[in-house]
């Protein structure tokens, strides 16, 4: 196969939100959502191989900012995130995000990306592809409570991978609504909107939560919440910021991903800490059940794992052998002499003189 990846290991690829949009819309959409659900899935297949640590957080009172780093033995990836809930008052993004792919043996970075769009990308996709375990039989209708940045990922993702055929969205600013609602239009799926958080559970076998508050904030009431439903819950995800009241917790079977991590961050910091919880790879294994009745209440507690940034940057690595949406950085120093670093600047200077 032709690669355009660089020869010299000084350069290293760059993919900048321009490169990102041009690579989501050449593989399309939906297409890349259920490939980038793949590779997810296949590595939390090998989950145990994994180098995991709860992400490494600096709060503030406005938000916070997180390194999130893990490695399989071959290759290394972190990124950086931020959460700001108030940040799309002056313009900004709640959730911004850029990371590093990194060759284990020699330490040099293989690849530099943004991760704002390859963060809502892969966090739509492991919603999805933990749904496809854990959700009722045919599901068809989702309820998506909160419209902004990540809903209309989310929505085309259970699409893509479960099958889906209707969203009944809510927010509390109808404007993020109709924003979803219009880029929805010709996506395939009926898309209704609904003025309270009650009618969008109405009838839905699966419920979404993707709301930004930096507080303990109850999206969902106990009594909203009906038998058998699969909840998926993106946007508790940091400490004292939740999004379900605590007796839904206790009607559930909770799914989690890393529970180092979503202990601190999730719905269930809520909960005792030996609360029972099942491991999301050992449902995908077949080394735990996922759901065993119609009536019960699944709960994919979601945070975010390090593992789907790094399955999402491979992927995006791999498709840049076959298609050029890239620069490449001159990152790394590269001397004639690996230890000749203070000679390279040197000559550098002779140069400069002589031009
Ligand atoms: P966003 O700010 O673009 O959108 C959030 C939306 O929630 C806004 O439209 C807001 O009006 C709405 N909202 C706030 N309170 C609400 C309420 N009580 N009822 C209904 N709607 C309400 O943010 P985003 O980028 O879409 O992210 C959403 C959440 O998902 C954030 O909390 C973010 O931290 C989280 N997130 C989680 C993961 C993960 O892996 N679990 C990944 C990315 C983002």
């Amino acid at each position: 196969m032709t690669t355009h990846l660089p020869g010299p290991f000084s350069l290293v690829p760059f993919v900048s939100v321009d490169d990102m949009m041009k690579l989501v819309i050449d593989i399309g959409v939906e297409q890349m959502l259920s490939e980038l659900a793949d590779e997810i899935e296949n590595d939390f297949r090998r989950w145990e191989l994994f180098d995991k640590t709860p992400r490494v957080a600096a709060h503030s009172e406005q938000g916070v900012i997180e390194l999130m780093p893990t490695s399989d033995g071959e290759a290394y990836g972190f990124k950086y995130v931020n959460g700001h809930p108030g940040n799309t008052h002056s313009g900004r993004q709640t959730v911004t995000a850029f990371g590093v792919l990194a060759d284990v043996a020699n330490g040099y970075p293989l690849l530099l990306s943004e991760m704002t769009l390859l963060t809502a990308l892969r966090t739509a996709a492991t919603s999805a592809m933990v749904a496809k375990h854990l959700m009722p039989k045919g599901a068809k209708t989702m309820a998506m409570i909160g419209n902004g940045a990540q809903s209309e990922f989310q929505s085309l993702a259970f699409k893509a991978v479960c099958g889906i055929t209707r969203v009944q969205m809510y927010d509390i600013d109808a404007k993020a609504t109709a924003k979803a609602m219009r880029n929805l239009k010709n996506s395939g799926l009926e898309v209704v909107a609904c003025k309270t958080p009650e009618d969008a559970v109405h009838g839905a076998e699966i419920i979404t939560t993707c709301t930004a508050d930096k507080q303990y904030a109850t999206i969902l009431t106990d009594n909203m919440v009906g038998a058998g439903v699969h909840i998926n819950a993106i946007g508790g995800d940091c400490p004292g910021k939740t999004e379900l009241h605590r007796d839904i917790l206790l009607r559930s079977d909770i799914f989690v991903e890393f529970p180092e991590q979503t202990r601190i961050e999730g719905e269930i910091q809520q909960l005792d800490p030996d609360h029972p919880v099942t491991e999301m790879w050992q449902v995908i294994n077949g080394q735990a059940a996922g759901r065993t009745s119609d009536r019960q209440i699944t709960l994919f507690d979601s945070v975010g794992f390090a593992t789907e940034d790094f399955s999402a940057l491979r992927y995006v690595r791999e498709q840049l052998k076959t298609r050029p949406y890239f620069t490449n950085l001159d990152l790394l120093a590269d001397p004639d002499d690996p230890r000749d670093l203070f000679g390279m600047v040197m000559r550098k200077q002779a140069k400069m003189a002589a031009e």
